[in-house]
């Protein structure tokens, strides 16, 4: 039986977006391939709200994480963490000799515009790592005030991890000065795991230029420059297979229309704030609860893997908190093709199970 998944993913992906997975197959340097690419380009515009480039890549959200910062990086990047995900870009840093500093905030609490001014003040930094939405925590950060402060350095290069809640809630990439913008298809956009998407600024490619050793398979200015040269061809061989169905799945997002998606995105999120409120408490502050997915705290200590394991016969799958939040919360995702009434029943066999 498959189980209807509440966990961010992978998410489930509609039966007609996986029937274009099996797309059959094309030339990747055929006029046909280079039309697939420009057309899922300017449909990423429009849900990014940039006019910047798109890239893809054939990874999944990490390998972007990886060159943007081993790309963009010339002195020093800053990091900035709210849990599992803001730490990985700490991690993908050193393996590649890229110098960093951590900046970690307390766990449940956001990064603050404060946090960010005080390290980019130093001048030590030409590059900021922040997370979006951290799907470990369950917090979306304050981004439009932490934009406002990165947008007094301009020569700091922007980074923004949005691996878990692009398509599920409005980023404007080009208002927020975003120069780098991830993320990957397996959460709120749809579809399967296997492809990663960014945007990339002019002020990014520029300092990517100043960068001697950005990688083979991950050099962003490689990818932005072959695009240019070759119309949105890539230097090797993409999932076409993911691209067939990104194509289709962002036509069925642009018709839901992206205020409608973001407001049922919104609608899940609020009512899972409420139910978790009255049965358990909510881990992070609630100003800054995710609207893509809400992590619990576990107040009355409940087997979080029992509890799946019972949803699991009804159906239904969860996740349990992310790490050493593990048993101590637990996280209900509502993202991508979801709806209200799936996650009414969700918390309904829920609320059966722990009576
Ligand atoms: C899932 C996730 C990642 C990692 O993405 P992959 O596509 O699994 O590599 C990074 N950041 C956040 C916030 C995520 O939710």
């Amino acid at each position: 039986m498959h189980k209807k998944l509440f966990i961010p993913g992978p998410v489930d992906v509609a039966p007609d977006v996986l029937e274009k997975m099996g797309t059959p197959m094309i030339g990747h340097r055929t006029k046909e391939a280079s039309d697939l690419q420009r057309n899922i380009t300017q449909k990423m515009q429009k849900v990014m709200y940039t006019d910047k480039q798109i890239l893809l890549s054939t990874s999944s959200g990490t390998g972007l994480m990886e060159g943007a910062i081993r790309s963009c990086t010339r002195k020093r990047a800053a990091v900035f963490s709210v849990g599992a995900f803001g730490k990985r870009w700490h991690e993908i840093a050193e393996a590649n000799g890229v110098p960093a500093d951590l900046f970690e905030s307390e766990m449940g609490k956001p990064t603050t515009p404060e946090m960010v001014d005080e390290a980019l003040s130093t001048g030590k930094y030409d590059l900021v790592t922040v997370t979006h939405n951290e799907t470990s925590t369950g917090i979306m950060n304050p981004v439009e005030a932490i934009a406002e402060v990165i947008k007094k350095y301009p020569d700091v290069v922007f980074t923004l991890d949005t691996v878990s809640s692009m398509a599920g809630t409005k980023i404007e990439v080009d208002r927020l000065g975003v120069d780098i913008c991830i993320t990957s298809t397996q959460k709120a956009l749809g579809l399967p795991p296997g492809l990663a998407i960014c945007s990339i600024s002019e002020k990014a490619l520029e300092a990517a230029k100043e960068v001697p050793n950005r990688g083979y398979y991950l050099d962003l200015l490689a990818l932005y420059e072959y695009i240019q040269k070759k119309d949105h061809q890539y230097p090797s061989t993409p999932s076409l297979s993911h691209m067939f169905a990104l194509d289709y799945q962002l036509d069925h997002i642009l018709e839901e229309g992206l205020e409608n998606r973001f407001q049922r995105h919104l609608k899940m999120a609020q009512y899972t704030r409420s139910w978790a409120k009255e049965q358990f408490e909510l881990f992070p502050e609630e100003q800054y609860a995710s609207n893509t997915l809400t992590t619990i705290r576990n107040t009355k200590g409940i087997s979080v893997a029992d509890l799946n394991k019972e949803l699991g016969k009804r159906g239904y799958s969860i996740s349990n908190g992310y790490g050493s939040l593990k048993e101590k919360t637990f996280r209900i995702a509502h993202m991508a093709e979801t709806t209200l009434k799936d996650l009414k029943a969700l918390l309904k066999e829920i609320d059966d199970i722990i009576k």
